[in-house]
């Protein structure tokens, strides 16, 4: 029997989440054909929620944190896997219903893991994680649905974070006009240096939206939900397309139909966590191929396990700019 360091979530009896750098062992991990040793994993606000207790994700208790893992496999009876393989999770439940990756160990699903493309390191791969998947899936949904460049400006909202750094960084990759939105102006230059051609405040988000105002941009990635997407929705152009990715500012729309019934624009959702893994390995080659490996880096900071839960604290005080990366291992 190994034991290992891993972060647990418990609940105390008034139903409050406590968090705590814990040892297990092979004993408590859960069911799963896969047992991985855990490399890197990163913070995602989903992490910091789960750690804070501030929406209910949690789903079982005690809990693992962490929703993103590039790991090592160590034992596996699925037939895709052998000892050695290295892999990628994001998603499907882990760190929220299955014990999560910031922990030495998992076990898991086999159907789970994408192979980790050989030109990605552990850290790079985590430094992409559930932000790049879900940046990299809210633009083929874009695409698909007919909108590009070519129609005008893209705007991101929560720009500093770590979806809204990831999506300024891959959209002005692709090609597009970038308008960042950010309530943070020193991340001014790093947005600007990530590819952004226009960085602004939140002024223009703030308050009740209208039904219409001036048409802005052809495209939206919105990570921040509640009135700021309200807003970006009655500022599209007229066959636009809004991503939702996001509710950072609250899980409430407070717009009205006059975008959709009179510009005909579109609201499209992205759920990262139930991406098919056929659509992730694609994903992944796509990304270990074309991203940009410097600009990754810039928004990237890398912390041991025992910072994780303090930047879980902090993520959702929207006091984390660009990816954390946690090294495990
Ligand atoms: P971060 O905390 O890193 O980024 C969120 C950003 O939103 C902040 O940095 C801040 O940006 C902005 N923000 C926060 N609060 C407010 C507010 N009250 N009003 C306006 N802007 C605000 O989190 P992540 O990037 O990890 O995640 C972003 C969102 O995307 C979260 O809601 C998360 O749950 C969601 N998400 C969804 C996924 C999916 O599959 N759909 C996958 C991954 C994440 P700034 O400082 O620049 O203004």
């Amino acid at each position: 029997m190994t034991d290992f360091a891993a972060v647990l979530l418990e609940r105390d009896d008034e139903g409050k989440t406590m968090a705590r750098l814990a040892r297990l062992s092979d004993a408590d991990l859960m069911d799963g054909d896969v047992t991985l040793a855990v490399r890197a994993s990163a913070v995602n606000f989903k992490d910091g929620l789960a750690v804070t207790g501030r929406l209910p994700v949690v789903r079982r208790w005690p809990m693992v944190p962490g929703v993103d893992a590039a790991a090592t496999v160590i034992a596996s009876e699925h037939p895709r896997w052998q000892p050695g393989d290295e892999v990628i999770l994001t998603g499907w439940g882990v760190g929220e219903a299955h014990l999560g990756a910031w922990s030495d160990r998992m076990r898991v699903s086999g159907d789970w893991l994408v192979r980790r493309p050989a030109t990605l390191s552990p850290v790079e791969a985590m430094a992409l994680g559930t932000a790049g998947l879900t940046v990299a899936e809210g633009l083929d949904r874009l695409l698909r649905h007919g909108v590009t460049p070519a129609d005008g400006p893209v705007v991101v909202t929560g720009a500093a974070g770590g979806v809204g750094s990831m999506a300024v960084m891959l959209l002005a990759r692709q090609g597009w006009s970038v308008t960042a939105v950010t309530g943070r102006p020193a991340e001014t230059e790093r947005l600007r240096q990530l590819g952004a051609a226009e960085v602004i405040g939140r002024e223009l988000f703030a308050g009740p939206a209208k039904p219409l105002a001036r048409e802005r941009w052809a495209a939206a990635f919105d990570m921040v939900g509640s009135a700021v997407l309200a807003h970006v929705l009655s500022m599209l152009k007229p066959g636009g397309a809004a991503i939702a990715c996001g509710n950072a500012a609250g899980m409430d729309l407070p717009a009205s139909v006059a975008p959709f019934i009179l510009r005909g624009v579109s609201l499209i959702g992205v759920d990262s966590v139930r991406v098919p893994t056929a659509r992730r390995e694609t994903i992944w080659s796509h990304l270990a191929d074309t991203v940009d490996r410097h600009r990754l880096a810039a928004m990237t900071q890398v912390i041991p396990l025992a910072d994780a839960i303090g930047a879980g604290r902090r993520i959702v005080e929207g006091d984390v700019a660009g990816r954390t990366v946690v090294a495990i291992g």
